[in-house]
């Protein structure tokens, strides 16, 4: 089992998130920033190829394991759009009211209102690991039509979750975790490690 991982990313609540899931088994996290590593380019049109580029460029430049993740809102009526642009959907810089409003402008006369969150979380041993760990959570809801909540962040007010009534960001960020594609993603990430990093 190693004994140190960098994560592929300066988010605090990531490595916060991620020391909670990994210390447990003994790895201790460490954010590419804290090594000097400049974050990858993430040019690809899928998450699972962001996320591997991700972590394979934080395993080269530091030598050491590295995992990384990358999530974003899926829409079934728009062919999986905004995908891995959600954070930028509205166009740079990221806004979130912007990027609601257009979804809601793209979602006008649609009936099919069918949307999921999907987190991919990738971990390699070394920058050319021939068996990167992958896990993906997902996360069924709908695109509501008006906004409630006031918590999560990013797409959540307008996250419907059909089986509660209720959307994303009524949510506590326990409630949430326990239901969440990333919540699932890292649970099945940790039991990933245990299995196959032995
Ligand atoms: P990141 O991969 O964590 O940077 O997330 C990419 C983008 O996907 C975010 O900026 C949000 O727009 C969207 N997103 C990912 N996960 C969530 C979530 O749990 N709630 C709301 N928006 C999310």
């Amino acid at each position: 089992m190693i004994d140190k991982i960098v994560l592929a990313s300066n988010n605090k609540k990531k490595m916060k998130e991620m020391n909670e899931l990994l210390s447990p088994l003994g790895i201790e996290v460490v954010s590419q920033g804290s090594l000097g590593i400049a974050a990858a380019e993430e040019p690809f049109c899928t998450f699972i190829e962001n996320s591997l580029a991700k972590a394979r460029h934080a395993a080269k430049t530091s030598g050491l394991p590295a995992i990384a993740d990358d999530s974003g809102i899926c829409v079934d009526a728009l062919l999986g759009a905004p995908g891995v642009m959600s954070a930028r959907y509205a166009g740079e810089p990221s806004n979130d009211e912007n990027n609601n409003k257009k979804l809601l402008a793209e979602m006008k006369g649609r009936s099919n209102r069918n949307a999921h969150y999907m987190c991919v979380i990738v971990a390699v041993r070394r920058h050319d690991d021939p068996e990167p760990l992958v896990a993906i959570g997902r996360w069924d809801g709908e695109v509501a039509q008006d906004r409630k909540g006031e918590g999560g962040f990013g797409y959540d007010p307008y996250f419907l979750i059909p089986e509660l009534g209720k959307h994303a960001a009524e949510l506590t960020p326990e409630e949430k975790n326990v239901i969440s594609h990333r919540g699932k993603a890292m649970a099945k990430m940790r039991d990933l490690i245990v299995e196959s990093w032995k």
